[in-house]
């Protein structure tokens, strides 16, 4: 099976749009990726046909629909090669899985004093829960720093672990650099410094850019944690997944009640509560953006999903070389990056220039990227963002270049 980029497109109603008066170049996908029609078509049949309440009724639609809700469950679980499939949280999306790891898993297995090792490459999702935490239970938050060209300085990241090491929290893919973290040697590294120390760490891996770009293979990588969201994956907006190792799920606490999650309820003895997954779905899911999310894992598999991937890699390295030709282009990042390509122009601010690619239907993202340390890092406020989908073309490409080039010589 080879990649056809032009037929993939056709999947995409949302590309074969004007903007402007400009056929739509959407390059933000890093942001939320667009929807094949298969899983508009999907969704939209199950809302209007087979929609019901799940886990809860005994009536045919009901049945009918908890059984669907629960093979996606599975299909999740085949997609990134987790041994069971109530290793897989459904929630809102990767900002939700890392406040439940935060607010449950770090509850019960952390205590005063431990450390937390993050990265300055960090969105503010994987930042955020842990100063939260830190100052609700005394834990220290440490950062491994990066290098100017965006590579993170793995030896600093050894050396902050000490015998109060307790997690470490990295993304697979930075969403502004594109520097793909090598979490397989990481994880195996960090857990030899631990073994040799005497110690446990575990580690989180926010994949909201990685599960996009590569095949995920979670018990390969051996993370404890794998969480991603179904929007960056051409899935619905609403849900996300939070996959987690059986035997750390089985000793979490739940972090938010309701229906659902409980075994028992009563009044007087108190209450018990349900085994995993359930334990942390509290209240009605998201049932028709899980129901999209099984129909994205059903057309990524029908594509040869290397062939995607190799394609993708191309186009950036295009990407990243023909932008360079630019005059005063500053990209950020290295030329090994994925998915995400970061940049200003001479100091004209990075919202004016995704205005004026607006008009001519370019999409691109500017702003901080909720990455602000790692605009304090790069010493400005603001970037530049334009992301690939498997939809992009090197048509795309040469558009925005061109483009980028008659707005710097419009502004001189
Ligand atoms: N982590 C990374 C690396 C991201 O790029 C994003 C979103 O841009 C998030 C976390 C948060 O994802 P969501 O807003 O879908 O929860």
């Amino acid at each position: 099976m080879s990649f056809d980029v032009l037929s993939i497109k056709k999947d995409f109603p949302a590309l074969s749009q004007c903007i402007n008066n400009n056929h739509l170049v959407y390059l933000d996908s890093a942001a939320s990726a667009q929807k094949p029609l298969q899983v508009i078509k999907r969704e939209t049949e199950f809302t209007l046909y087979q929609y019901a309440a799940v886990h809860r009724g005994v009536h045919t639609l009901s049945a009918n629909a908890t059984t669907m809700m629960e093979n996606v469950r599975q299909k999740t679980a085949k997609f990134i090669n987790a041994s069971l499939s109530e290793e897989i949280i459904f929630v809102k999306g990767t900002t939700e899985g890392i406040n439940l790891v935060a607010n449950s898993f770090c509850r019960k297995f952390l205590s005063d004093g431990d450390n937390i090792i993050i990265t300055e490459m960090e969105h503010h999702a994987n930042i955020v829960p842990w100063y939260l935490l830190a100052k609700q239970m005394n834990i220290n938050i440490q950062v491994a720093h990066i290098y100017d060209d965006g590579k993170l300085n793995v030896d600093e990241l050894y050396n902050l672990i000490n015998s109060r090491t307790k997690l470490l929290c990295i993304t697979h893919i930075s969403n502004v650099l594109g520097t793909v973290n090598p979490i397989k040697k990481i994880i195996r590294e960090v857990k030899t410094i631990a073994k040799i120390k005497g110690i446990h760490i575990y580690v989180l891996i926010d994949g909201a850019q990685g599960i996009t770009h590569q095949t995920i293979d979670v018990r390969k990588i051996d993370c404890d944690f794998y969480i991603f969201s179904g929007h960056k994956l051409y899935g619905p907006t609403g849900i996300g997944i939070l996959y987690g190792k059986k035997a750390i799920l089985d000793e979490m606490p739940p972090w938010e009640g309701g229906g659902a999650m409980i075994q028992h309820v009563d009044l007087i003895k108190g209450i018990t509560f349900a085994d995993i997954p359930w334990r942390f779905e509290a209240g009605t899911p998201n049932i028709s953006s899980i129901i999209g999310l099984g129909a994205v894992f059903d057309y990524l598999s029908s594509l040869d999903l290397q062939s995607v991937f190799e394609y993708e890699s191309n186009l950036m390295t295009y990407a990243s070389q023909k932008i360079k030709e630019i005059p005063n282009i500053i990209v950020y990042g290295n030329d090994h990056r994925k998915g995400v390509l970061s940049f200003n122009l001479g100091t004209y601010h990075a919202y004016d220039l995704g205005l004026l690619l607006d008009n001519y239907g370019i999409a691109i993202r500017t702003g901080h990227h909720c990455a602000l340390p790692l605009m304090k890092h790069f010493c400005v406020s603001t970037m530049c963002r334009a992301s690939i989908g498997m939809y992009t073309t090197k048509e795309d490409i040469d558009y925005l270049i061109k483009t980028l080039n008659r707005i710097r010589i419009l502004l001189c």
